[in-house]
């Protein structure tokens, strides 16, 4: 009997912890794959045959957004720019302790600090001059043609593109200062719905896809009888401890996640038949296509367009671009 296809998911595989592709494929041939499930509800939605995940992975390539190609500052004169602020900012402060010491009649520390004012000064050229010579906006305009990702609003009506938002709001004394300006950004500022407001899209790349040969749950040792039940009678399968364990790219397992497994003796029909879907649609060419257990692995990836990044699991709804590339697989695998 022929395995139905109920559900496809995408999985995205993290450059941090799997920088290649080959890192991910060498340890799911060694190990299987375990691959942590953000929720129990989708891990109850995942017991049981007929869900297929695809593996996706950018291998950190990407490319600028192009619905959001709008002018903006130059993301290294920015970084410039910062520098030159706490540059003057450290001249000012050296420049008041020369005065104080000079009050004081204490000729060391005013030479130390009237060093620190040179030293601060000579900085300040070079930063300058690094803009000068940009290369990226040419010559020191500081404005560039690059993907914004969108804008954010200011409560004085100044905008800002997301880009540089995103940058900034991870630097607190720099955000601080902003905010002291130009008021808090409204919530509501318009993100670029392509790229999600990050200003490019990762190149993804469909390396392989597996079938869960079960779906795991690592105990913490304090559950409720009653959450034990539940998912025991869910089948997800309980692992006490994870001790013996090898480290993958990811780390250890931890304890209280779930985990949708396979293992690398087994070989599994439906992992088979799947595959014998995607080599008669004419969407893998046999010889592309690597079985080990519960695991395919498409020796040549399969470029797919289109694909925001997201973390952890989510059930395929193709977006329309993404669609067109792929709406042949799920076809394969519906039929
Ligand atoms: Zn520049
Ligand atoms: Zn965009």
């Amino acid at each position: 009997m022929a395995t139905e296809i109920k559900t496809a998911w995408l999985q995205w595989i993290g450059c941090d912890s799997y920088p290649k592709i080959k890192d991910y494929v060498d340890e799911a041939l060694t190990l299987g794959i375990s691959k942590k499930i953000t929720n129990a509800g989708m891990a109850k939605a995942l017991v049981g045959e007929g869900n297929i995940i695809f593996l996706a992975h950018d291998e950190a390539v990407h490319n600028p957004c192009p619905d959001c190609i709008d002018e903006a500052t130059c993301p290294d004169c920015r970084v410039t720019i910062e520098h030159i602020t706490t540059c003057e900012d450290k001249i000012d402060f050296y420049e008041d302790k020369v005065e104080e010491a000079k009050k004081a009649g204490n000729s060391k520390g005013e030479k130390r600090a009237n060093h620190a004012v040179k030293a601060h000064t000579k900085e300040l050229e070079n930063l300058h001059d690094k803009i000068k010579n940009c290369k990226i906006c040419d010559g020191g305009t500081k404005k560039v043609n690059i993907s914004t990702g969108g804008y954010i609003e200011f409560a004085n009506g100044k905008k800002m593109d997301r880009v540089s938002y995103q940058y900034y709001s991870r630097k607190p004394e720099v955000w601080r200062k902003l905010i002291i300006a130009n008021g808090a950004p409204f919530d509501d500022g318009v993100t670029c719905l392509t790229c999600g407001g990050v200003g490019y899209i990762p190149e993804a790349k469909i390396f392989g896809f597996f079938i869960p040969s079960d779906i795991e749950y690592i105990l913490v040792g304090d559950e409720e009888e009653t959450f034990k039940k539940e998912i025991e009678d869910k089948k997800i399968k309980t692992v006490i401890t994870t001790k013996l364990e090898t480290k993958r790219g990811c780390g250890f397992r931890k304890p209280g996640s779930f985990y949708a497994v396979t293992k690398t003796d087994s070989s599994s029909d439906s992992v088979k038949e799947t595959l014998a879907k995607l080599i008669a649609k004419g969407l893998i060419k046999a010889e592309n296509a690597e079985v080990s257990g519960n695991f395919c692995n498409f020796v040549e990836p399969i470029k797919v367009e289109g694909i925001k990044r997201f973390r952890g699991l989510k059930k395929w709804n193709l977006d329309p671009e993404v669609e067109e590339a792929f709406d042949m697989a799920i076809e394969a695998l519906e039929e």
